[in-house]
């Protein structure tokens, strides 16, 4: 039951096949195999997910028909989750416990979902690899040698690892996209302002946008169906209505122009663009049309992420000091050795990096030079993405640079990791949604394919993304459980 979908999991909820409780255990067993293997969850809520679990088969007995009601689900333990703790993979909150859970969180559970645990990344969400938790790094099930991604790499392996149906991530500069290419998961971030941010802990929050990552695309959509939608709470939040995203998922993709980015192709490494040119090839197939285009300012996204990104971490994280919440230095001599005492035992090193080029480019001397123009750059990435959706319907590329790379190689290097993302940051700083699925493997690897479309418009990139995963099976592929 562990390898259905969550359309195929309703279904046979419905149909009484199996129980929710039996379903939960399942999940439950399979991270008590796997888990300490893969190290993709923080925290498991077994206790909770048997409790819930029991209540959703009481309420199905009842005659309740919530489509995704006692199906289990995971959480970025990034996302507040009142009464479980939520760590952001920082020692700085390795206690703290949320007074209140996130609109997502909510919204799941009012959905009937149950919680089976949170799931590992790197601190605070900066990183590509997984390797900045202060909880361990994850492995990728597909070597364990290799990184799965990041941040939300304990979401993408759970979900690639079958220890849940489905899972939550967060998307600053492509952490939903990225570890969903290697681990071969579908991963959806969203516009910004199409999900509630209340109760995510921020990292950059122009950037920040939870999403879903899963095994389908339909699945995607199915979460989405929940995640989406106006929340007075947050005021970035945009109240447009949502539409049902599964509706649109088997429209006929004849005709539609599929825009191709020949700077993503430029240096891309022949055995990826292999893999990207199939899926362009299969989409033509299906009666779609390409037209080369260009983004002319999109080659500056890296550099201009790596200013804005650090300047808003730095203010969002000026407030773990040992005084409210979380991690306390201690015996401290006076406020001030608390202070700096508290965050220089509590943050880990990339955390600092970031704490510190952010206040260095906010500074009075550096603002203009790197703040300001960094924010009128991204002004520039965001027109040449509205020029070029003046013809095309969606552009199409590569998510990542490489397929998964081994374990402790670009640790030390933090340009080469940031370079992880060259394909994914400009979808952050200009707003729009983007998805990356399964495309096939390189060797043993798995590699994904991103597609971006305009504004609110998830549902054609799940239209894109269903009509795919109809005509291939690369999303069927499981890992094989080697210890
Ligand atoms: N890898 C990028 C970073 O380190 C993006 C992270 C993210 O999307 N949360 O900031």
């Amino acid at each position: 039951m562990r390898d259905k979908t969550l359309l195929e999991l309703s279904r046979a909820l419905a149909a009484k096949e199996f129980s929710c409780l039996e379903l939960t255990q399942a999940y439950l067993k399979q991270i008590e195999t796997r888990n300490p293997i893969l190290n993709a969850f923080i925290s498991v809520t077994k206790e909770l997910a048997l409790e819930t679990a029991s209540a959703a088969d009481t309420r199905r007995a009842k005659g309740e028909a919530l489509p995704l009601l006692g199906i289990p689900i995971s959480h970025k333990d990034i996302l507040c989750t009142q009464g479980v703790k939520t760590t952001c993979g920082s020692k700085i909150l390795h206690n703290f416990i949320a007074p209140y859970s996130a609109t997502v969180v909510k919204r799941f559970e009012q959905a009937g979902m149950i919680l089976l645990g949170k799931t590992n990344l790197d601190e605070f969400a900066m990183g590509s690899s997984n390797e900045n938790s202060f909880y361990g790094p994850v492995k990728n099930p597909w070597d364990m040698e290799r990184v799965p991604g990041g941040s939300s790499g304990g979401s993408a392996v759970a979900v690639a690892a079958r220890m849940t149906p489905a899972a939550t991530g967060t998307d600053t500069g492509g952490s939903i996209r990225q570890p969903a290419a290697l681990t071969n998961t579908t991963g959806l971030k969203p516009t910004y302002g199409r999900v509630s941010r209340f109760g995510l802990v921020a990292f950059a929050s122009s950037l920040d946008q939870a999403g879903p990552i899963t095994a389908t695309a339909e699945d995607a959509a199915l979460l989405m169906n929940v995640m989406a939608g106006f929340d007075e709470k947050d005021s970035t939040s945009v109240d447009i209505p949502v539409p049902d995203y599964t509706q649109d998922l088997s429209k006929a993709l004849k005709g539609k122009v599929i825009g191709i980015p020949k700077i993503f192709f430029k240096d891309l490494e022949p055995t990826m663009a292999l893999r990207i040119e199939a899926v362009i090839s299969a989409y033509q197939k299906m009666g779609a049309v390409v037209k080369d285009i260009d983004l002319p300012n999109v080659s500056f996204s890296v550099p201009v992420y790596y200013v804005i990104a650090p300047a808003e971490c730095s203010s969002n994280l000026a407030r773990y000091d040992g005084v409210r919440f979380g991690y306390r230095a201690k015996a401290p001599k006076d406020l001030y050795d608390l202070y700096t005492r508290t965050r220089a035992e509590g943050f880990g090193p990339e955390v600092k990096r970031r704490i510190m080029i952010g206040t260095y480019v906010l500074s009075s001397g550096y603002y203009d030079a790197y703040y300001l123009k960094a924010q009128k750059v991204r002004q520039l990435i965001r027109q040449d993405f509205q020029k070029a959706f003046e013809t095309v319907d969606i552009i199409l590329g590569p998510t990542t640079p490489t397929p998964a790379f081994k374990l402790g190689d670009k640790i030390q290097d933090p340009i080469s990791m940031y370079l992880s993302d060259i394909y994914t940051i400009a979808v952050n700083l200009a707003g729009l949604p983007a998805i990356s699925i399964p495309a096939g493997f390189i060797g043993h690897l798995p590699v994904g394919v991103q597609m971006i479309a305009n504004y609110f418009k998830e549902d054609r990139l799940l239209n894109f993304a269903h009509q795919y995963q109809q005509v291939t099976d690369w999303h069927k592929k499981r890992p094989k459980e080697t210890s």
